[in-house]
């Protein structure tokens, strides 16, 4: 399994002299299975370059399939799909699913031709084939990938969802944006998250800054390491970084966060995962 990080950013793409080696773009990671189609982690800003990136292959001559798997519909996770250039290509498959039976109508909204410089490929008839659909299970596979989902406590109306993906012996799992009010909050991330090699989780606010933020859908620094060593993870990849917080403010909480039981370090931008059989 090959994991790579297209965006790291919480809320709005930064694009500052600070931010060069975390990244800007909005939260959007790549996943590559073998005997799998290309699997998609939210589509932020960052789901832009990735789509530059897949037409060098088969996306770029239409026949590409991907898999695009939305944790929620706030801005941050969305924003990228009206210029996911693969999606104007005729003959790609790109399936887009998230944890709303609304999805369909959420996405339409934001390609409305009054906020959208784009073409409407969802109901023009143009481009790919597009799937839209509720994720309606919580394990399903697509080809060799096995999926697992659980409904995760974020904010507002928003409907929110926790992905693990597992394939040829490794897993990975996916939470940018969760805040834990209550026990059953944790619970149900550890149940989901137990075990994986690779946790990307919410890192948007510090433990200093969470109490003015109580309520508003994202958990402190420190939650993510006890959550972390609570399940047992490999690795907790700090991800979905305040857009306020500079290079060396996210490489100090790096340090702040290390003996604490779990290995730590800062998603950045660019970063490849590759995770083997021995
Ligand atoms: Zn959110």
């Amino acid at each position: 399994m090959k994991i790579k990080l297209w965006g790291t950013r919480a809320q709005v793409p930064t694009p500052h002299p600070d931010n060069q080696i975390h990244g800007g773009n909005t939260v959007c990671l790549e996943v590559r299975v073998e005997g799998a189609p290309t699997l998609i982690l939210d589509a932020g800003m960052g789901l832009h370059w990735l789509g530059d990136d897949l037409l060098k292959g088969d996306f770029g001559r239409g026949q590409g399939t991907a898999h695009i798997l939305l944790t929620h519909v706030h801005w941050d996770h969305i924003q990228g799909i009206p210029f996911f250039t693969p999606l104007l290509i005729p003959g790609n498959h790109i399936a887009i699913y998230g944890p709303d039976t609304e999805l369909a109508s959420q996405l339409l909204a934001q390609m409305h031709t009054t906020f959208c410089p784009v073409p409407n490929f969802f109901t023009e008839g143009i481009g790919a084939e597009i799937v839209v659909g509720e994720v309606q299970a919580s394990e399903f596979t697509i080809g060799n990938a096995n999926i697992k989902t659980s409904p995760i406590n974020h904010w507002g109306g928003a409907k929110c969802m926790g992905y693990r993906i597992e394939a040829d012996g490794h897993s990975i799992a996916y939470l940018p944006d969760v805040e834990y009010l209550e026990e059953a909050h944790r619970q149900q991330v550890v149940d989901l998250i137990a075990g994986v090699d690779l946790l990307f989780h919410d890192a948007m606010l510090t433990a200093d800054e969470y109490p003015q933020h109580r309520g508003r859908g994202h958990c402190s620094i420190d939650d993510g390491v006890d959550i972390a060593v609570r399940a047992k993870v490999g690795r907790l990849v700090l991800f979905s970084h305040h857009p306020d917080r500079s290079d060396p403010e996210i490489e100090n909480i790096v340090t702040t966060c290390s003996g604490n039981g779990v290995e730590v370090e800062a998603g950045r931008e660019g970063t490849e995962y590759v995770l083997q059989r021995d």
